[in-house]
């Protein structure tokens, strides 16, 4: 064996105390209990948890650096505990929809990541589609688009039309379409209005872009992704009600799920926004006194899994009179694992096995990269994250994202990350990342399928 990790190793069925996990040739060679088997070197984590490598299902890396900008998101996520990233295509310029954008992305990702990366696709207004076979045969592992014009060049909004031919040309294929779901003539009238009167402040984010706004629009595309036959993601929402919406298609044999951004279950304008202001500026709005009715969408499991939506943002960004003038988005990737632990176990939830499964296992099996990834079993890539329950009090300045600003800054985890090993090396020892850029891989989209899995049809 090259290393033997020793600790409280988080498989799906159970969690082994006084396990461990043999790592060989970069994958995971063998599982137990009590004695260890010969190694060249053994790490002894003590009682911290031993989870598969946590994948973070939605990252903006190339929003504000362009390809580059995996380099910072990266690095940031070895140090949080993920070792895989999905990165959505809104990549500043102009975003993934070709050929020859993916291939430069590709490359980007041999250069500059610290971890394993997959890709979302999309489409231009007006493209031809015979771009959406040419990058699904390029291994993307979903597609992505929105409703809303967040810009014309880089995030533009695509109509109804083209929406149902992406979900036609889709529906033959595993590949989810992912929205962002916010209704454009709603948002933009209700923004008018609230600049009218002056409003300004963070209290005023989340009338301008109200919950109809958000529902209308993610029924509307369940109906059309129903009417195709694809594969409806809704990347994601701020309300029970999106959730249920979602689970009544599903219920109704169609192809939809909802993904949860970890920062919903955090913050509440009401109680944070005075203190945060633009600094959780998110879209769709983070709304007031959601939290505990979303947990318990996530405890009724009509949540596939969830993420970051990690957006590398500089602060000046968020320096605006407006808040309508202010950037949406969020940096997060490093504290995704640390966040969404500290709240399961609030709750009372079995934190780690819940967090081995929303974080890990699930994002897996949803962008077909299981049981390669996802999980801790034998063949597996040796991607492991060491979890310590410790308190941690956050700050942003020792992030590795190069950001310096964080809405979760002071605010106390209940686990903090002891080291993450990426393809069976050491690449963070809780202080320092220790691998390189260009360590990480491009990761096509595999065979597991998340509705033949889920159903066992
Ligand atoms: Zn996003």
């Amino acid at each position: 064996m090259d290393v033997v990790i020793r600790g409280r190793v988080v498989t799906p069925e159970a969690i082994i105390e006084d396990g461990w996990v043999a790592v060989k040739g970069g994958k995971i060679h063998a599982i137990g209990q009590g004695e260890v088997p010969d190694a060249a070197s053994v790490h002894d984590t003590g009682n911290a948890f031993v989870l598969p490598g946590i994948i973070d299902g939605q990252t903006h890396a190339g929003s504000y650096l362009g390809l580059p900008g995996i380099e910072p998101t990266t690095r940031s996520a070895i140090a949080g505990g993920v070792t895989t990233i999905v990165d959505m295509p809104y990549d500043n310029p102009a975003p993934l929809s070709s050929a020859e954008h993916l291939e430069a992305k590709i490359a980007a990702v041999g250069q500059y990541a610290h971890c394993d990366v997959a890709l979302y696709g999309t489409v231009m207004p007006g493209q031809p589609l015979d771009a959406v076979k040419v990058l699904a045969d390029g291994g993307v592992v979903a597609f992505k688009i929105s409703a809303f014009e967040s810009s014309p060049t880089r995030f533009p909004r695509i109509d109804a039309g083209l929406t149902l031919d992406l979900l036609e040309a889709l529906s033959v294929t595993d590949l989810p379409l992912g929205l962002h779901n916010e209704d454009q003539e709603i948002v933009r009238a209700r923004i008018a209005r609230a600049r009218a009167a002056g409003e300004n402040g963070i209290a005023a984010h989340s009338p301008s872009r109200p919950a109809a706004a958000e529902l209308a629009s993610t029924a509307h595309f369940l109906e059309l992704a129903a009417s195709a036959g694809a594969h409806a993601h809704i990347v994601h929402i701020s309300t029970p009600r999106g959730f249920q919406l979602v689970d009544t298609y599903a219920r109704d044999g169609f192809r939809a799920t909802g993904e949860l951004c970890v920062h919903y279950l955090w913050f509440d304008p009401e109680k944070h926004g005075a203190e945060l202001g633009a600094r959780m500026k998110v879209n769709p709005p983070i709304r007031p006194g959601q939290i505990d009715a979303l947990w318990q969408e996530l405890a009724e499991g009509r949540i596939a899994f969830v993420s970051s939506d990690h957006s590398s943002w500089p602060i000046d960004n968020k320096f605006t009179d407006s808040i309508f003038d202010a950037g949406a988005g969020v940096p997060g990737m490093e504290t995704l694992l640390p966040a969404f632990y500290t709240v399961a176990a609030e709750r009372g939830a079995d934190a780690a096995l819940m967090t081995a499964e929303y974080l890990a296992e699930r994002p897996a099996r949803f962008f077909g990269l299981y049981p390669r990834k996802g999980v801790l079993m034998p063949g597996a890539d040796a991607d492991i994250t060491i979890l310590a329950e410790e308190e941690d009090i956050w700050d942003s300045s020792r992030a590795e994202d190069g950001l310096r600003w964080s809405p979760y800054d002071v605010r106390r985890f209940t686990a903090r990350v002891k080291a993450t090993y990426h393809a069976g090396r050491l690449a963070y020892d809780g202080r320092t990342v220790l691998n390189t850029p260009g360590s990480g891989r491009y990761l096509r989209r595999g065979e597991s399928t998340w509705f033949q899995e889920e159903t066992g049809a």
